[in-house]
C-alpha cells in the first residue's frame, strides 16, 4: 500500500518571513524604533524562548507586555502570521506564570463582568452621575444613559409600539456598554427599529470575553459557553454588535451559529434610511476601531451608513491606526497609550468644522478619545456613529 507523507505541521511561530512589513503599522515600534518592540521582534523572542535558546527574563516579559494587541500587524502581514492568536496564548501563559501582572482594577473588573446583574448594579451610581452631566474620570465620555431601565426592557417596549416586520436580529448589549454607556444601546435599538428590524435581546447573555482575552486572566471559556447558550435558538438572521471589540470576541465564540455582524455593516447592507441633512458647519471625523478593521477584517464603516448620518464627514487621518486604547492598554500602560493618542489626535487642533465631532464604533475607543480633551487645543465631541443615525425617541414614537 502506498504511504502518503504526513503534512508538516503548521507552526505559527515560525511562519514569519522577517519581511518587516508590519513594523511601520505597529504603534509600539513607531513610538520606540526598537525592533524588539515590534511584531517581528516579539515573534522572534517567543520563538527563541519556545526553542529553549532564550531564557525567560524581565526583558522578554517587558516586550510582550508592551504590545497593545491592536492586530494591525496581522493585516499588514503577507505571510498570514496569526499574531493575535499567538499573543493571546502568550499573554495567558505569562499571567499564569506570574510574568505579566494585570493591574488590580483590571482583575476586579474581569471578575465582576462574570456577574452582569451585579456589575450593572455596581455601576448604577456612574450611570446616575453621567445622566446628570457629571463625569467621574477622563475616560468617561458624556452621555445620558437610563439609570434603571435596561436595554432589553427598552427594546421590548419599542418593539411593541412600532411592530417592525423586517429582518430579525439579536443584539449583544455587552457588559461595560450596558452598565455604563447604555444610551448607545438604546440608540442602536431605535436605529434598528426605525429601519424596520426586529430586535431580540437574549436576557441571559453575558460579557463577550474580550476583557479576559486582553488581560490574559482565566474565565474566558465559561463566558464563551454562557453566550453560546444565550444566543442559541432565537431564530435570528444574525447577532449584531455595536462594539467592534465585543463583536470580534463574540464572533470567535459563536463561530457562525448564528453569524455576528457589526451593526453598522449590517445596516449598510439593508439600505439604511438617511437622516435629514445637518445644517451648519458641523464636521464628523470617522475613526475606525482596530478590532473592526484588523480583528473582524471589515473594510471599514460603509459609506452609505456614514452618508445617512446627514453630516459632512471624512475619515480621520490614519483612521486605521490604533488610538492606544487596546481594550485594557490605556489602564495597564497609560503613558504609552497617551503617547499613541497624542500623535493620533494632533490633527484635531486644526480640524475644520464647528462643532468638530470624532465618531467611532467602539465604546473603549470612545473612552480613549474622550481622554484626548487634555491633549487637544480645541473642544470636540465624541460620539458613536450609531448615535449620529439616531432619530431620537420622540421622532420614533411620532413617525
Ligand atoms: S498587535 Fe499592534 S502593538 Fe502588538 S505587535 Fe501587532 S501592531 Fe504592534
Ligand atoms: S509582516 Fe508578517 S512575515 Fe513580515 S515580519 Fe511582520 S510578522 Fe513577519
Amino acid at each position: 500500500m502506498k504511504q502518503t507523507a504526513a503534512l508538516p505541521q503548521f507552526d505559527p511561530l515560525s511562519a514569519c518571513v522577517h519581511c518587516g512589513f508590519c513594523l511601520e503599522v505597529c504603534p509600539t515600534y513607531q513610538l520606540t524604533g526598537d525592533e524588539n518592540n515590534s511584531p517581528r521582534g516579539r515573534l522572534r523572542i517567543w520563538r527563541e524562548e519556545a526553542a529553549g535558546r532564550l531564557e525567560a527574563e524581565p526583558m522578554t516579559d517587558f516586550y510582550t507586555s508592551e504590545c497593545v494587541g491592536c492586530l494591525a500587524c496581522e493585516t499588514a502581514c503577507p505571510a498570514g502570521v496569526p499574531y493575535g492568536e499567538i499573543f493571546e496564548k502568550t499573554r495567558h501563559e505569562h499571567v499564569a506564570t506570574g510574568r505579566f501582572k494585570p493591574k488590580l482594577e483590571l482583575k476586579v473588573a474581569a471578575m465582576a463582568v462574570g456577574y452582569p446583574a451585579l456589575f450593572n448594579l455596581a455601576l448604577t451610581p456612574v450611570r446616575a452621575l453621567r445622566s446628570l452631566g457629571f463625569l467621574p474620570h477622563p475616560l468617561v465620555f458624556p452621555g445620558r444613559p437610563a439609570v434603571l431601565e435596561s436595554t432589553a426592557a427598552y427594546a421590548r417596549r419599542f418593539m411593541a409600539l412600532r411592530k417592525p416586520d423586517g429582518p430579525r436580529v439579536a443584539l449583544l448589549t455587552g457588559c461595560l456598554m450596558e452598565a455604563m454607556f447604555r444610551e448607545i444601546n438604546f440608540a442602536t435599538v431605535r436605529v434598528l427599529i426605525e429601519n424596520n428590524v426586529r430586535v431580540v435581546i437574549p436576557d441571559d447573555q453575558g460579557c463577550c470575553g474580550a476583557f479576559q482575552e486582553h488581560t490574559g486572566l482565566d474565565g474566558v471559556e465559561a463566558l464563551r459557553a454562557k453566550n453560546r447558550q444565550a444566543f442559541d435558538g432565537h431564530d435570528v438572521e444574525c447577532v449584531v454588535s455595536n462594539s467592534a471589540g465585543c463583536g470580534f470576541a463574540l464572533a470567535k465564540t459563536l463561530d457562525g451559529k448564528p453569524p455576528v455582524r457589526d451593526v453598522l455593516g449590517f445596516l449598510g447592507g439593508l439600505g439604511i434610511k438617511p437622516r435629514p441633512r445637518v445644517a451648519g458647519n458641523a464636521r464628523v471625523y470617522v475613526d475606525l476601531p482596530c478590532h473592526l478593521v484588523h480583528g473582524q477584517k471589515a473594510d471599514g464603516i460603509p459609506k452609505a451608513v456614514l452618508d445617512a448620518t446627514g453630516y459632512e464627514w471624512e475619515l480621520a487621518p490614519c483612521a486605521k491606526d490604533c488610538c492606544g486604547s487596546g481594550g485594557i492598554y490605556n489602564i495597564q500602560k497609560p503613558e504609552n497609550a497617551r503617547e499613541i493618542l497624542a500623535r493620533k489626535s494632533a490633527f484635531l487642533d486644526d480640524a475644520a468644522g464647528e462643532p468638530v465631532i470624532l465618531a467611532t464604533s467602539n465604546h473603549v475607543c470612545m473612552m480613549q478619545w474622550n481622554s484626548a480633551r487634555s491633549l487637544v487645543r480645541r473642544p470636540f465631541q465624541v460620539h458613536h456613529v450609531i448615535q449620529l443615525l439616531d432619530p431620537g425617541e420622540k421622532a420614533l414614537l411620532n413617525s
